[in-house]
């Protein structure tokens, strides 16, 4: 289900997560990235400019930098995906009054199967679900119903003799009355036409739907638009289910299209079987396509944390090719007051299944080097930190620091090396092709600095 897209979306949230610059080369790859992306999975080509558009502004704005310009961009990328897959609705079932919910749509769009998904879904939640089928215009069209609902142990109510869907309904009234739920199937038509019109318009007198649900498959990409804007003008619609979402790569134009339309989008249907439905909620997909953990919170958390000139400071000496041990100290400070790293580690999105690798006894080892090697720094004269290469040269500072600091000298020998490293490592940086950091590198470097990632 829009696996390209997500894969895309994936590899833009790293490639801004784990730049040291983002400079107009990379901004640039990231953008054609996107554009493609959405593009591929139908998304109007207004709202796909819209959003890189504004991710470029952002990624060049020279009043932002650092950190805050990652987490801008994120953010930024984010919330605009989410505002263009709509707003978030629930069916909320009365637990007093009895339910109805009528299906609309075409011929084919999967309003039959998805009623036998509803009848599930509502069921397995403890409701006493029944299905009636008013679809009088294909003759085999009630018996689908009944077998599907047969199936699952749904009573389903037909009467192929019947040629009239509202005296159907009212034939079986008296019987709906016992349920909690009544699902409607109703006829489609190859298009929305009048007699379609008159139909849905006189079932729905009789019945009196709670909720009328118009069913669309996402492999209609872009036009659902039309179709949505033709069915809610026609006849009030108070939603809508994508059905087909397995199958297609154009789900994206389907999904935007209902919230330019603004009519929620309520289920998405994932495959033929009865189960093979998800409740849609933009953020949750979002976060899904996206592959994140809990990013608001993290953010938060380091917002609350970061000492905002301090971080200019070594964002400066970063861009100057040079990182001072006092800028790995703040580093260290911070990440330390951001909690353990398990729980980092836990929050940081992408990092879920990096965590399963690490085993606890690890991560404690990391916590324990970072620690060390704070407090070694903590030792030291401002001299030293300024002019770590004396250290090497003296080795009586190296005792000194290491008793100081209750550390070994083998702890401040090797974050000396790792210091050289990570310098070296940024200085080269700037010259590298894309502007992007050589990321095995980048790891293996920050792993060994006791960070599993340089990122955010
Ligand atoms: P109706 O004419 O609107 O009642 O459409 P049907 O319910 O008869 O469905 C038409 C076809 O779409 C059937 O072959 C279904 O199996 C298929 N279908 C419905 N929903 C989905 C879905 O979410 N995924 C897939 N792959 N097929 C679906
Ligand atoms: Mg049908």
């Amino acid at each position: 289900m829009l696996d390209k897209l997500s894969s895309t979306l994936k590899k833009a949230t790293d490639k801004i997560a784990n730049a040291v610059f983002l400079d107009k080369k990379l901004v640039d790859s990231i953008v054609k990235d996107l554009q493609r992306a959405l593009l591929e999975a139908d998304v109007n080509v207004s709202l796909v400019l819209n959003i890189t558009s504004k991710i470029k502004k952002t990624a060049l704005d020279e009043r932002i930098s650092g950190i805050e310009k990652k987490e801008h961009l994120i953010k930024l990328l984010h919330d605009e995906l989410k505002s263009i897959l709509g707003e978030t609705k629930d069916i909320e079932l009365s637990p007093t009054k009895q339910n109805t919910i009528m299906m609309l749509g075409l011929y084919g769009a999967g309003k039959t199967t998805t009623i036998s998904k509803l009848a599930l879904y509502y069921s397995k939640r403890g409701k006493k679900v029944c299905a009636i089928g008013l679809d009088v215009h294909r003759p085999a069209a009630s018996e689908q119903l009944k077998q599907l609902c047969d199936k699952l142990k749904i009573p389903a109510f037909i009467s192929p003799d019947l040629k009239d869907p509202v005296k159907i309904y009212e034939k079986f009234a008296p019987q709906l009355k016992e349920y909690d739920l009544v699902l409607i199937d109703t006829a489609g038509r190859d298009a929305l036409d009048k007699s379609l019109i008159d139909e849905i318009k006189s079932i729905s007198k009789t019945a009196k739907p709670t909720e009328t649900l118009l069913v669309m498959p996402a492999d209609i990409g872009q036009t659902a638009k039309k179709q949505a804007q033709t069915f809610k003008s026609a006849v009030s619609i108070t939603g809508v289910i994508i059905t087909r979402m397995d199958s297609t790569a154009k789900a994206g134009g389907a999904l935007t299209a209902c919230a330019e339309t603004k009519v929620p989008v309520v289920f998405i249907g994932t495959g033929e079987k009865p189960h093979d439905l998800e409740l849609f909620n933009p953020e949750s997909f979002l976060s899904r396509l996206l592959g994140m953990g809990d990013l608001e919170s993290l953010m938060q958390k380091i917002h609350s944390v970061t000492d905002s000139s301090a971080l200019e400071k070594t964002q400066k000496n970063l861009e100057a090719g040079k990182l001072t041990l006092k800028d790995v100290q703040q580093q260290l400070e911070s990440m330390e007051s951001l909690g353990s790293m398990d729980k980092i580690l836990s929050m940081v999105p992408g990092l879920g299944k990096a965590k399963e690798k690490i085993s606890s006894e690890q991560l404690s080892a990391q916590q324990q080097k970072m620690k060390n090697y704070k407090h070694a720094i903590n030792s030291m004269t401002p001299y030293e930190i300024e002019n770590p290469e004396v250290l090497e040269k003296e080795t009586s500072r190296m005792s000194r620091i290491a008793k100081g600091s209750g550390t070994s000298t083998t702890d401040i020998r090797n974050l000396i090396k790792q210091y050289k490293m990570l310098n070296e490592m940024i200085k080269s940086q700037s010259t590298m092709a894309e502007g992007n950091l050589d990321q095995k590198t980048m790891m293996k470097l920050a792993k060994k600095f006791g960070r599993k990632k340089f990122r955010m």
